[in-house]
């Protein structure tokens, strides 16, 4: 029986190659969209559009799960923690071997934080954090997007990475 690994996708164009990557190596994947760090509401609804755009396309089975935290802008450690704390508690209780995120495969992200917070975050939770180093396919990614002519968002999330561009696209 195939392995099944719950998705963290923090926004389409980066879950492109990822789920290749994931299916290709055999396993079953379904998406969890959870961002509360996405500000302002309309940059929200745009990369929802485009998560859904790309599950129509694709046949990705995405979960979507609605901002329900009073988030703070310009902490990426929190901003991590607390999405792959969702992630794993909702992969937990549904049935799911593991989870892992698409954060891993954007070279504007903080890599190493996210791996360690990953493994961090499997072991409280009791379940598999399947790290992978998708970066080497990053560029794949961006071209897929295009192809899918998915919405492409210029910064990370919060407002404090709106001024900075930080974690750029
Ligand atoms: S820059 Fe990105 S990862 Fe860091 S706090 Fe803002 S939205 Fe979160």
């Amino acid at each position: 029986m195939k392995k099944k690994v719950l998705l963290h996708t923090c926004c389409a164009p980066c879950t492109t190659q990822v789920y290749i990557d994931l299916v290709s190596a055999g396993l079953e994947v379904a998406g969890f969209f959870y961002n509360p760090n996405i500000y302002p509401k309309e940059e929200y609804q745009k990369r929802k559009e485009g998560m859904d755009l790309y599950c129509a396309k694709t046949g990705l089975p995405m979960i979507y799960i609605e901002n329900d935290l009073d988030y703070k802008p310009g902490e990426c450690n929190l901003c991590y923690k607390m999405r792959l704390i969702r992630t794993a508690q909702f992969a937990k209780s549904r049935g799911f071997d593991g989870f892992t995120t698409t954060l891993l495969i954007s070279p504007y992200q903080q890599h190493d934080l996210i791996k360690d917070l990953g493994g961090e975050i499997a072991k409280m939770a009791g379940i598999e954090f399947l790290y992978i180093d998708f970066r080497p396919n990053y560029f794949k990614g961006r071209e897929l997007a295009k192809t899918y002519n998915l919405y492409s968002q210029k910064y990370c999330g919060c407002s404090a990475s709106i001024k900075t561009r930080g974690g750029k696209k």
